[in-house]
C-alpha cells in the first residue's frame, strides 16, 4: 500500500479490480486529504512520465508530484490542482 507523499498516511485502495487469475488485485489509491491518487502502470511508461508535469486526467487538472517503483510496477502519484478540492492539512 503506497504512503503519501503530502500527509505520510496509507493511502486507501481507489479501484479493485477481478481478473481471472488476478483476484482483487488494487489498481489505484488515493488520498482523500491531500486530493493525491496513485496509480500502477508498467514501467516502460516511465519515459512518458515525469515529476512536475502536468496533464488532464478525467476532465481535472493533475500534477505528477512522485514516481516510485514498487515491485515490478511504477506508481504514479498524482495530485490535482482545482484549490477548490484541496485543504491544507491541519491536524498534525
Ligand atoms: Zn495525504
Amino acid at each position: 500500500m503506497p504512503i503519501c507523499p503530502l500527509c505520510n498516511r496509507p493511502m486507501l485502495p481507489d479501484r479493485v479490480i477481478s481478473l481471472a487469475g488476478i483476484q482483487e488485485k488494487e489498481v489505484s489509491w488515493r488520498c482523500e486529504r491531500d486530493d493525491v491518487h496513485v496509480g500502477a502502470v508498467h514501467p516502460v511508461q516511465i519515459s512518458h512520465l515525469k515529476i512536475g508535469r502536468e496533464e488532464d486526467a478525467a476532465g481535472r487538472r493533475t500534477r505528477i508530484i512522485k514516481l516510485e517503483m514498487e515491485g515490478a510496477e511504477l506508481l504514479v502519484f498524482r495530485q490535482g490542482l482545482e484549490p477548490s478540492n484541496r485543504r491544507e492539512a491541519t491536524d498534525a
